[in-house]
């Protein structure tokens, strides 16, 4: 699952300088409900979080604790939403200003690519009522080596 780090650009590696910084320890909880917040959907609230850890019964305090910190490190920022009451959510921040990376849904590994065109079309996109700062673009599938075992996996059942 480690893989998934890459795709916010070092999320963990800017966690860990944060806390050395100042002056923290070393968690593997921490570190483990960073993992789960990159494998969610963006943005995510802190009781989707707290689902995801559910298996490895990670208290909601905790949980709130880590979010806090992810704030601070800047790994993360809430975006709250306006009508009613619901609830904060949580979004990663990309590590790079701009991102094209093809993310392979079976063995998490991820690969940047560099697409001029597509880049073009993007930034030609421009409105008024939004200033674009930087995108990310994730293409999900399936790596060669992961394509080459599953035809091979079925060329041996016939
Ligand atoms: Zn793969």
């Amino acid at each position: 699952m480690g893989k998934i780090f890459k795709v916010f650009g070092g999320a963990l590696e800017r966690l860990n300088a944060y806390v050395q910084e100042n002056g923290g320890r070393y968690s593997a909880v921490r570190e483990n409900v960073l993992e789960h917040a990159c494998m969610l959907p963006q943005p995510f609230t802190a009781e989707q979080l707290e689902k995801a850890c559910q298996l490895e019964k990670i208290s909601s305090g905790t949980i709130y604790n880590c979010l806090q910190l992810f704030l601070k490190a800047n790994i993360v920022h809430a975006t709250k939403r306006q009508k009613g009451h619901q609830a904060t959510e949580y979004e990663l921040i990309t590590g790079n200003p701009i991102r094209m990376q093809r993310i392979c849904q079976k063995c998490g590994r991820v690969t940047n690519f560099r697409a001029p065109a597509i880049d073009r079309l993007i930034r030609e996109q421009k409105t008024p009522s939004f200033f674009m700062q930087h995108y990310t673009l994730f293409i999900y599938g399936e790596c060669r080596r992961c394509r080459m075992d599953s035809l091979e996996k079925r060329k041996k059942k016939s």
